[in-house]
């Protein structure tokens, strides 16, 4: 079965038509950066992780965006407050970001990490695109603002009739929203005013057939238009962002896009990750609920990140996760399982054919992965396989290749949700070193039980220690 996968455009799970098969353009909304990103946006960028992985794991060539906003209204008085300059500000919050990402195995999949400050021409170039189409106007607030009016298909993607908006909004009008033609309307460019300080861009835009320099900065929404199609193009295959992103954000940046490019539709898959909760209620500053990865790490070390991970793929990702710490800490011992199940199917893995042990769990985990990521089944079906490896391995009926099937699969997991389950090389502690010489003396001089037992003594610390023509050869489990 092809992958499947919930779009949030139709309201329905659909098989997944990239544009281009060969290359699937994959953009994530990332952090506004002016403090530390709390646990849900980690949530979400581990989810756009996972999607990656899998996709690549299917075979495809895939391009993925995650952007960093580095220039937005609480960036402005967050910086400003702390008497730094946007640049320094953004850049040390970018980084303590970016630190995170690498902490939680989130990096390597990313290919573009733009950064809005840094694409301020493309965006400039598209407002003015906008403005020639009759899509956006210069109001006397001195912002450029997209006309809603001009964009037939307004609406779509939050299931909202624009004429509902218009209701809805007419009770809480700002005074400041006056020189907008119609209140949704939203701002493009924002012209410069007092609180943004040294912050401001000066492009010259053509209005009504006039050079006009429009002193400001950009708008949220038509930051991730342009980087998005500035490094994939003018199609998206899967766009994806947290649930509160889905409107206005994503259905501006289509209504920019699609206006501006002559696409439709701009983005073929919409994903929406669900909130995550913490102790079954929305995260608060005030209830203390709200919590960062920091957080995390201060507690339990640097080692969670693994366990959160667990944790977030072993919930489906269109459903509300409940976080609480007994809910972490069962994860890290649910980990810590699979990676003992692991090294002792790596210490018995041999080249011996398999006989189909593990086949159906691989069926089963790549079907659960192609049904909208449903990672919670295709977990179950890691962990069905570890139980029957370990009666097998009890009861001595599971063969060198079984063994080395069931760990092709534990390793396949791995890959896709990223669980540190395999140790990466590593340096001999002295007390290993020796263990190792020991064992070679041991067998030179052919004593084999004590061979076996130096043997069994390293693998119980993860390393395996293999015997060829050239001398015994050390691996990590
Ligand atoms: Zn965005």
């Amino acid at each position: 079965m092809p992958l499947q996968l919930y779009n949030s455009l139709s309201r329905r799970v659909e098989p997944f038509q990239p544009v281009d098969p060969q290359r699937i353009a994959v953009y994530a909304c990332g952090p506004t950066v002016y403090s530390h990103v709390h646990i849900g946006n980690w949530s979400l960028v581990t989810v756009a992780d996972v999607l990656v992985r899998w996709l690549r794991e299917s075979g495809h060539t895939v391009v993925y965006v995650q952007n960093i906003t580095d220039v937005e209204d609480k960036i402005i008085r967050d910086s400003r407050a702390a008497g730094e300059d946007l640049e320094t500000f953004t850049t040390r919050w970018a980084s303590t970001y970016l630190e995170g990402m690498d902490q939680l195995g989130n990096t390597a999949q990313v290919d573009h990490f733009p950064r809005a400050t840094g694409h301020i021409d493309g965006m400039a170039a598209m407002i003015q695109t906008l403005l020639d189409k009759g899509h956006a106007y210069l109001a006397e607030d001195g912002s450029i603002y997209y006309r809603v009016a001009s964009f037939e298909h307004y609406g779509e993607l939050a299931n909202i009739k624009r004429e509902d908006l218009l209701a809805g909004a007419s009770g809480r009008i700002k005074a400041d929203e006056y020189d907008k033609e119609e209140v949704g309307d939203f701002a493009l460019w924002k012209g410069h005013v007092e609180e943004d300080g040294d912050v401001f861009w000066e492009p010259s835009f053509t209005i009504d057939g006039t050079a006009r320099v429009v002193k400001g900065r950009p708008g949220w929404h038509i930051e991730c238009s342009v980087m998005a199609s500035e490094i994939l193009g003018s199609r998206i295959d899967i766009h994806l962002g947290g649930e509160d992103l889905l409107f206005p954000h994503h259905q501006n940046e289509i209504a920019q896009s699609e206006a501006a490019l002559d696409v439709r539709p701009w983005v073929t898959t919409w994903m929406h990750h669900k909130h995550l909760l913490v102790d079954s209620s929305k995260m608060s500053k005030s209830k203390g609920t709200f919590y960062t990865l920091k957080d995390l790490f201060d507690r339990y070390g640097e080692g969670i990140g693994a366990a959160f991970r667990y944790l977030i793929v072993s919930g489906h990702y269109r459903k509300s996760l409940d976080f609480n710490f007994t809910g972490l800490e069962a994860a890290d011992r649910t980990l810590r399982n699979l990676r003992e199940a692991r090294v002792r199917l790596a210490v018995h893995a041999g080249d011996a054919a398999p006989s189909g042990f593990a086949a159906e769990a691989d069926v089963r985990f790549v079907a659960a992965m192609d049904d909208d990521l449903n990672s919670p089944e295709a977990l179950a079906a890691v962990h069905e396989l570890r139980g029957e490896a370990d009666r097998a391995l009890k009861d001595g009926s599971l063969g060198a290749g079984d063994a080395a099937a069931a760990l092709a699969l534990f390793d396949k997991a791995d890959r896709v949700f990223g669980l540190f389950l395999a140790p990466e090389e590593r340096a001999l502690t002295s007390e290993q070193q020796a263990l190792v010489d020991a064992r070679a003396a041991a067998r030179a001089n052919q004593a084999w039980a004590e061979s076996d037992r130096l043997r069994d003594e390293l693998a119980a610390e993860g390393i395996l220690v293999k015997d060829g023509k050239d001398g015994q050869t050390i691996t990590f489990a």
